[in-house]
């Protein structure tokens, strides 16, 4: 093609040279599909409470609301409804907040063991709910860290939470925090449900979940380990994630102990 437009020009004699622009638009064009597939994740996650809410209340309207008991629940349904909505919506904006670099990092000197010991006694109820053990261990001195706590801390609910949710009644989740060289590691391992090998690689995107109707069911949006991942990686650490399905999974963060300044990262 290239030799025939050139040919083209070259057969006129009076073109002294051209330019040919090839552009790749493999990676734009992936993109713009990434948006759209985005996009359409959002409109439907927040059309399918929407619909719930919408037919339950119109169900009320037509004469249920007569029944007490019945309206109740209805109401309950609808209450929980408009609830995940808040979640996503949420979530959405910590995201875009992420994507377009408009966080803002509240670094200060913080325990890494009291900030994760402090989440475990939040999630103590939810695991005593399932009959579950909740133990936590710490491997040597942990030194303080350089982070924001607060995001620090949604990142260890989060997974604390997965690890909860998606293991069974009886099961058994187990916390190990420890250092290595500058380094901090926290790793949660479970004896739940586990991940196909096939979705491990996908686990981190927007929406990605193994069980949509489990997760929804368990009150997710699925946006919780992008956001995650996006938290560590900002101050530079990592999340790793394996699993063996239907055995467990075990989940490792690694925080450095002082994330490198923006001119040591450009070194
Ligand atoms: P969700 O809101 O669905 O929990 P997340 O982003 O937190 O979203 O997690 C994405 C998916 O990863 C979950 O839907 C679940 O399928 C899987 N997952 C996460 N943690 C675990 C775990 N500890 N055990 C099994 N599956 C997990």
């Amino acid at each position: 093609f290239i030799k025939a437009y050139l040919d083209l020009f070259t057969d006129e004699k009076k073109t002294e040279g051209i330019i040919v622009v090839l552009q790749d638009v493999t990676e734009q064009q992936k993109l713009e599909n990434m948006r759209n597939e985005f996009v359409a994740n959002v409109s439907h996650e927040l059309r399918t409470p929407l619909t719930s809410i919408k037919s339950y209340t119109e169900t009320l309207l037509d004469g249920v609301l007569d029944d007490r008991q019945m309206s109740e629940k209805f109401l309950d349904v609808i209450n929980s409804e408009a609830d995940r909505m808040t979640r996503l919506v949420k979530d959405l904006l910590q995201l875009t907040r992420l994507d377009n670099k408009q966080m803002q990092w509240n670094m200060k000197l913080i325990s890494f063991t009291e900030l994760i010991k402090s989440c475990v006694v939040k999630m103590e109820i939810e695991a005593k709910n399932k009959s579950q053990e909740l133990e936590s261990y710490i491997m040597g001195d942990i030194p303080e860290i350089m982070a924001d706590k607060d995001r620090i801390e949604q990142v260890v609910l989060n997974i604390l939470s997965n690890a909860i949710k998606y293991t069974p009644e009886g099961g058994k989740v187990t916390v190990y925090i420890s250092k290595l060289y500058s380094d901090v590691y926290m790793k949660v391992v479970d004896n739940g449900l586990g991940i196909p090998q096939k979705d491990l690689p996908r686990i981190f995107e927007r929406f990605y979940r193994v069980d949509k109707a489990r997760s929804r069911e368990l009150g997710g949006t699925g946006l919780g380990l992008a956001i995650a991942r996006e938290i560590v990686e900002a101050h530079g650490g990592n999340i790793i994630i394996s699993s063996q399905y239907g055995k467990g999974t075990e989940v490792t963060v690694k925080l450095p102990v002082q994330p490198l300044s923006a001119e040591q990262k450009r070194e």
